[in-house]
């Protein structure tokens, strides 16, 4: 077999942001408020700081404003919660983001929770998911939202496929294999305690690695003709699928980097700029 097809989500990242910021500047024109976009970051670990000034500076170039509140790594639960009910209650902002992790002291669920569903553009709440799980609208996780995008972007109808998700964490694997079997996949969760991995990802025409670890899957894993989704981003720029190898099989794959990191933020500022027109009274 002939080698798998790259799927660009760098390049349908850009043509997402290139349409967000159209409508941006639309709204900033109809209504004299840009959209805007709070980040709130719990202490100074390095790798968050990094996403954060990341989100930042693509949302100041899509036309969304972004109003920054950094808060000391001895923040209580309640201090957080309380930062992030006056976003929630500002009539100025349209999106809230807390990144995330917000450190071992502070009960993370209720701080997602003082966001309101609204302003939830990174898909986090509770009222997020289950909205998502029914297939109402509301905001998704932007990582599995960014994924299904890209299988649509390559005519992947996820209906009636066998479909592994290997991760099943609250943020990633668990939302996109409800996305998954939204679109009517036989759906398929594998994760740390599953007997078998390579036996189970073998009968899969979509496998999305969502673990965070080198490699895991391997080329011999894959269904010659599979559709593989490589979420995984570890260090040294390597994805949770051996790329070289299951290249050899797959029909389409994405690369790390360039497959689905760049989707993530591309999701984030579109659903960021939907809030705002809503809020807005534009939709
Ligand atoms: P996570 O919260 O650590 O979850 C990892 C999941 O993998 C867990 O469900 C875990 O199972 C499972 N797992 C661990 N070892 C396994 C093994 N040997 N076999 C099968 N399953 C195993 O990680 P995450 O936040 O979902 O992130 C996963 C990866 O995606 C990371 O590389 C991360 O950097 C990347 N990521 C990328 C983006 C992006 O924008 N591209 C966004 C988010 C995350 P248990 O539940 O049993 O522990």
């Amino acid at each position: 077999m002939s080698q798998a097809q790259l799927m660009d989500g760098a390049g349908l990242a850009r043509r997402i942001v290139e349409e967000t910021a159209k409508r941006a500047a639309a709204l900033t024109g109809r209504t004299g408020m840009a959209p805007c976009l709070a980040t709130v970051l719990v202490g100074e670990d390095p790798a968050s700081v990094t996403y954060v000034r990341m989100k930042q500076n693509r949302s100041r170039k899509a036309g969304i404003e972004s109003r920054h509140v950094a808060l000391p790594a001895g923040t209580t639960t309640a201090e957080l919660v309380d930062t992030l009910k006056a976003l929630s209650d500002d009539p100025t902002v349209h999106g809230i983001l807390l990144q995330h992790p917000v450190g071992p002291h502070i009960d993370e669920r209720a701080a997602f929770e003082a966001i309101a569903p609204e302003k939830d553009v990174d898909g986090v709440t509770l009222s997020s998911y289950s909205a998502m799980s029914f297939g109402l609208p509301g905001f998704v996780s932007c990582t599995p939202g960014g994924i299904m995008r890209l299988l649509d972007e390559y005519d992947v109808d996820p209906a009636g496929k066998r479909a592994v998700v290997v991760g099943r964490s609250a943020i990633l694997g668990k939302p996109v294999g409800m996305l998954l079997l939204g679109r009517d996949a036989t759906v398929t969760y594998c994760h740390s305690r599953t007997i078998g991995l390579s036996s189970v990802v073998r009968e899969a025409d979509i496998v999305v690695a969502a673990v965070g670890r080198p490699r895991l899957i391997r080329g011999e894993d894959i269904k010659p003709g599979a559709v593989v989704i490589d979420a995984g981003y570890n260090p040294g720029n390597v994805g949770d699928v051996d790329f070289d190898t299951a290249r050899e099989r797959a029909r389409l794959i994405t690369p790390v980097p360039g497959g689905v990191g760049p989707m993530t933020i591309a999701v984030l500022l579109e659903q960021t700029v939907t809030g705002a027109e809503r809020q807005l009274g534009l939709r």
